[in-house]
């Protein structure tokens, strides 16, 4: 037998940041274990998704954002199927098909077919304009439309969806963002921090209206204009839904997979075919989704290990989230609702372009948030995820690791030098 015929043959479905990591990790544990081949529905290599919107922005190119290029592959001797879905699983055979009819039998499975944006089916979410983000063509289309168009409208004040308005923005057009909540990023920060972005990006030019229910998207064969529930027209040459993410699972769930909003896995992110493991956004674990890419690197590590013979289990954390918005610097991580038995510790400044709160339970920090100086996030992130008494940096703690310039707080380990 050859070398080739001896390895074991692992076929993934989905080429984005998950499978990337786990491939790469891999390589580095089992070289030789796995004759690799990978499809991809859309037509390219692995690139930072999370860089799109510097791409949007103009402030970035795709080249720029490639993790893996086309070398890359044949140095690994991975074969690579660009534009090329898998649309069926044969489990009891143990082989996929292409949507070109390509077919391959595996040994080993990894899906890791990510998640697609929510489309809310508005009247007028079919027309010409309306468009996602989620990936290249997605910028592509908005960097186009930049050029000839003027208004545009952004459903979601999300995350995404005020990346996509400041990358807009950027590139000339008149940007309105509408968001069904009171303040903006709900999920991610407090009511001070959601208000004080609001600000910064209407400093910007960009419209932010908050409690604007969307009832309809008009125009004949192109948009033309957003309606809201309480009358208000807004022109729009472009509309772009960035309203939420769903888990692509319906290909697994035909394979007859264990699914319930995504394809459920154990620790060892196997799914329920022992054959089949899953990882990135289209999993379910503990009856939680994902849509940071922390987690699904962490998954990548336990796949990884799982493929190459170890037994490592995936134990879900909290993951910080920055807004990558160039000139607001924003950074949340854990929890921040008022609760009995949680203090806090706030500090902002009389112009609103500064603002830090530290929710603390237990002598420990549940939640952070900040804005206008997020120098500090990695630093308090780490004290949380630790789970780190602070007792006893309690009065400096919120000035972070500029509170003492010589003998800074040394959370990763060493001494805290603090002075109450
Ligand atoms: C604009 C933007 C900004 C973001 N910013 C951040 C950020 O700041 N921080 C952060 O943590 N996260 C961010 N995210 C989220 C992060 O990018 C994702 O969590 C991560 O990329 C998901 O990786 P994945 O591999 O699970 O899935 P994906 O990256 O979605 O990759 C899945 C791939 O599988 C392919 N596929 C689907 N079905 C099939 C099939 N049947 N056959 C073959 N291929 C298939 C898809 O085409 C896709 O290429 C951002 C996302 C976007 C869109």
């Amino acid at each position: 037998m050859t070398q080739q015929q001896d390895k074991k043959r692992l076929v993934v479905i989905g080429n984005g940041m998950a499978p990337g990591r786990v491939i790469e990790r891999l390589l580095a544990l089992s070289p030789e274990k796995y004759q690799i081949t990978i499809f991809n529905a859309e037509p390219r290599v692995n690139y930072d998704r999370i860089m799109l919107s510097p791409v949007l922005a103009g402030e970035k190119s795709y080249e720029d954002i490639i993790i893996h290029d086309e070398d890359w592959y044949t140095q690994n001797d991975i074969t690579l199927y660009k534009g090329d879905p898998i649309l069926f699983i044969n489990r009891s055979e143990k082989f996929v098909v292409s949507k070109k009819g390509v077919s391959v039998n595996y040994d080993t499975l990894l899906i890791a077919t990510g998640s697609s944006p929510i489309l809310i089916p508005l009247p007028g979410h079919d027309l010409d304009g309306v468009l996602t983000y989620r990936d290249l063509d997605d910028v592509e289309a908005m960097v186009v439309a930049s050029k000839n168009q003027k208004h545009a409208v952004v459903i979601g004040g999300g995350l995404l969806g005020l990346e996509a308005a400041a990358g807009l923005q950027m590139r000339g057009m008149i940007v309105t963002v509408l968001h069904l909540m009171p303040t903006l990023m709900e999920r991610q920060l407090d009511a001070v921090a959601g208000e004080l972005l609001k600000n910064a990006l209407e400093a910007r030019g960009i419209n932010v209206l908050t409690r604007a229910n969307t009832a309809r998207i008009t125009g004949t064969e192109k948009v033309a204009a957003v309606h809201l529930d309480d009358g208000t027209v807004i022109k729009a040459d472009i509309v772009c839904m960035a309203v939420g993410i769903k888990p692509n699972a319906d290909l697994a769930k035909a394979a007859g997979l264990k699914t319930n909003r995504g394809i459920i896995v154990q620790d060892d992110m196997r799914t329920s075919d022992p054959d089949i493991f899953a990882v990135g956004e289209c999993v379910e674990h503990n009856g939680q989704c994902y849509g940071l890419v922390v987690p699904l690197y962490e998954m990548a590590v336990v796949v990884a290990a799982g493929l190459s013979g170890q037994s490592v289990r995936y134990k879900s954390t909290t993951s910080p989230t920055k807004l990558k918005v160039t000139g607001i610097d924003l950074f949340s991580a854990g929890e921040f609702e008022k609760k009995s038995g949680r203090e806090e510790i706030i500090i902002k400044n009389s112009s609103g372009d500064f603002y830090k709160r530290l929710v603390i339970e237990n002598n420990k920090i549940v939640g952070v948030v900040l804005f206008g100086d997020t120098a500090d996030g990695a630093w308090f992130f780490n004290l949380l995820k630790r789970g780190v008494d602070i007792s006893t940096m309690r009065q400096s703690l919120i000035f972070g690791t500029a509170h003492d310039e010589e003998e800074p707080l040394t959370p990763y380990g060493g001494q805290c030098s603090l002075t109450a």
